[in-house]
Formats: structure tokens, sequence, C-alpha cells
């Protein structure tokens, strides 16, 4: 099994642990394609061997297999050039030298078959599978009887999932170590609580207006006290006790400044002093730069390391904090309404895009509702994860 890379640093650690387990499952060797500027942000996971795939590999156009490439497993479903109950050993096609499983968030039902154990009989009669994902597809597996057992003897807790193959998989290079170590030093080691605020806009918001959702939310959860507007100057009786840190983490700065100006010009009514952090600002998402990839990925760390959270929906960055801190975040799903930000029910990664359909009769399935354990996610309709 061969994994490909898409979208962003969030994206890649939920898909590569959906290819670990999957693999796993089949008894398949993974190996991962990391273009230059992943090179230097993890150390390999089992020692004395590689997960990276090797420089002379023989399918040498890895970067560019994508939707078009003309082993995708879907589109010979499509044209009927394969078909899920065929023994390609019988069958008449030239044999490939792979099959392309397109597992990105818009591929067609004829991809999604994947997750049928009909689709996963033919697969196996593949040696190479080069599979390309930015989706956190574990859920999925779940339901696939032939999975079934192993998984229940894996993850007798479903909910653990990403929390334990997450940890058991990710280790971040020094380079990366080094920024969580410092910071977390500098500016979180002392505080009494950390409370991390993931902060991700995929459009255009009002900044007043999120950033006081957000200030509702934090307060109306106490994860952050309220402010004292009548006493200016309230913190005597408690100038002992230890700062509270907020550990902003956003593409901008205007967050982190008003969350950090609120408490710098008001007391709390509880007297509790309010540090407001913000590693770092990159303006703009830069997937193809390793610098910008190691600060990715040690904010990544550090929110992981907060007491609870605040996250923004459907970001995948978030939910491998989540996931590697074993935290049920309290997530911003409703900035249209003041009051309502929701703890998740679950620390799991949500799959955003799962298959709505039932395997056998192919009738619209609506996969929220199937199994018990699987729940649709708070953040994304349509979306799916384990509770
Ligand atoms: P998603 O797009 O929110 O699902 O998360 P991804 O991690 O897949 O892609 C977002 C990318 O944008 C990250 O990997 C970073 O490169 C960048 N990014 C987004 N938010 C932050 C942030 O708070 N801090 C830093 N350093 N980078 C961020």
């Amino acid at each position: 099994m061969v994994w490909l890379p898409h979208h962003g640093l969030g994206n890649k650690m939920i898909s590569i642990t959906s290819a670990f387990l999957y693999s796993l499952l089949k008894d398949k060797v993974l190996l991962l394609f990391f273009p230059d500027y992943m090179n230097d942000l993890f150390y390999e996971s089992f020692p004395n061997t590689t997960w990276l795939l090797p420089s002379d590999f023989p399918i040498t156009h890895v970067t560019s297999i994508f939707d078009k490439d003309p082993n995708r497993y879907g589109n010979l479903l499509r044209d009927k050039i394969l078909s899920n109950d065929m023994n390609i050993t019988n069958a008449s096609i030239p044999l490939l030298a792979y099959l392309y499983l397109h597992l990105v968030h818009n591929n067609n039902d004829y991809d999604r078959m994947f997750y049928c154990e009909d689709g996963q009989l033919l697969l196996q009669q593949f040696p190479w599978l080069l599979l390309r994902s930015n989706q956190y597809f574990i859920p999925a597996l779940f339901l696939i009887p032939m999975f079934e057992q192993e998984l229940g003897l894996l993850f007798p807790e479903r909910t653990t999932v990403f929390h334990l193959l997450g940890r058991y998989l990710f280790h971040p290079s020094n380079a990366v170590w080094g920024y969580v170590t410092r910071y977390y030093q500098a500016y979180l080691a002392n505080a009494e609580e950390i409370l991390g605020v993931q902060i991700r806009t995929f459009a255009e918001v009002d900044l007043d207006k999120h950033s006081s959702y957000i200030m509702n939310c934090a307060i109306s959860k106490n994860l952050l006290p309220s402010l004292d507007t009548k006493d200016v100057a309230a913190l005597s009786d408690t100038i002992r006790v230890k700062p509270k840190a907020v550990l902003v983490t956003s593409l901008k700065s205007e967050y982190f400044e008003r969350i950090r100006d609120t408490y710098y010009r008001n007391a709390t009514a509880t007297g509790e002093v309010i540090g407001v952090y913000q590693p770092s600002h990159e303006e703009k998402q830069f997937t193809e730069k390793l610098d910008h990839n190691v600060k990715a990925l040690a904010e990544i760390y550090l929110l992981s390391l907060s007491d609870s959270l605040i996250m923004s929906q459907y970001s995948t960055f978030g939910y491998v904090a989540q996931g590697l801190g074993g935290i049920r975040p309290w997530l911003l799903v409703r900035p249209d309404d003041e009051n309502l930000c929701l703890q998740s029910s679950t620390m799991e990664p949500c799959f955003h895009f799962p298959p709505s359909f039932e395997c056998k009769s192919r009738r619209e399935l609506d996969l929220g509702s199937v199994v018990p354990y699987l729940r649709h996610c708070e953040d994304k309709a349509g979306g799916s994860s384990n509770r």
C-alpha cells in the first residue's frame, strides 16, 4: 500500500493513520510518499526500518497520480472494466501494475465501493494499491464485516482509535520538538491550566462577531472567567494565584490580540489572571514549505497539551490536536448563533465524506444512523465518526 499526500498537515495525518490501520487489517506493507516539504517533520515510527517510499520505486509518476489516472479503481468499475465479483486471474484484462484508490473528499460512489466488503474482495487480488486521501476513513472500516472481529479486538473502546494510533505513529522530529518544548517551557509550563483555542476560518467572517462568539463560548462554558466590569483593580486577594494560559493558534493574529486585550483591559470576576499567547501567525497556508509545516506540527502538539480545547468546526488540524491530546473539544459550530458552541461527543476525528449508500442494495443510506457506535459529527452535516 502506497500512501500519497493531499492537502494540509492535518489532512495528511488523519489519512496516514487511516491507511496504516487499513494496511494492518489487510496485512499489507505501508509506504509513504513524503515530498521534500515533509521530510523533516517526523521520525520513523518503526526502528531499524523505514516507511518512506524508496527513491527507486518503479512507479515513477506518483506525484501526478490523481483523479484522471487510468488505473483508478472507481473509474474501472464505472466503465465495467473491473467488477467487484471478478477473479482477475481468470479475467481477460491486462494485468495492472497497480490499482489507484482515489479516496479524496470529492470522489464518487464507485470509488467509495472501497468501503464495501465486495470491493475489498476484489482489491485483495492486486499486489500494489496506491491510495490518495485527505480523509479520516476509519469509521467506515468498522462497517466492513471482514474487519469487524479484528477491530473489536484492537479497539474495544471505539473512540480511542486515533488517540492510540496517532500517538503510536507520529513522533515529531527534533526540529519540531525544539519548537514545542521551548514554547511550552517559556509560556505554558507555569500555568494553572491551559485552554487551547484553534481558529480556522474557511470563508470570510466578521472579525468582531466571531471574536465575541469565541469569547462567549469560553465564558459560558466556564473555560475562562467572566469579566469584572465594576472593580477594575480586582486582583489583590489572588495575587499569588498562578495564571491561566490561553494558547491561540490561527493563521491570523487578530483573534489573539482581541482575547489578550480583553484580559489586559479588564479584571476577571474570579480574580484570576489570564495569559494569552500565540506561537505564530503565518497569514496563509503554505503547504509546500517545510518551515511552515514545522510550525504547524509544533502548534498541533502544543494544542494537544491543553487541558481543554475550543476548536473551529471542520478543521483536520484541530482533529489531530484533539485526538493526540485525548480531549473532547468545544466546537465553534454555529457562529451565526452567539449562544451555541457544543462539546464534541468524541475525541475521534470526523470522516467528512463517508459513503452514503448501502453496499448490497446500493440504496441511499445515512451512515450516522446505521449502527449505534457511529454518529453524525457535530461540525459536519453528513460526516460520521465513532462514539
Ligand atoms: P484543515 O485545512 O483545517 O483541515 O487543516 P490542515 O492541517 O489539513 O491544513 C491547514 C494548514 O494551514 C495547516 O497544515 C498549516 O499549514 C496551516 N495552518 C492552519 N491553521 C494554522 C495555525 O493555527 N497555525 C499554523 N502554524 N499553521 C496553520
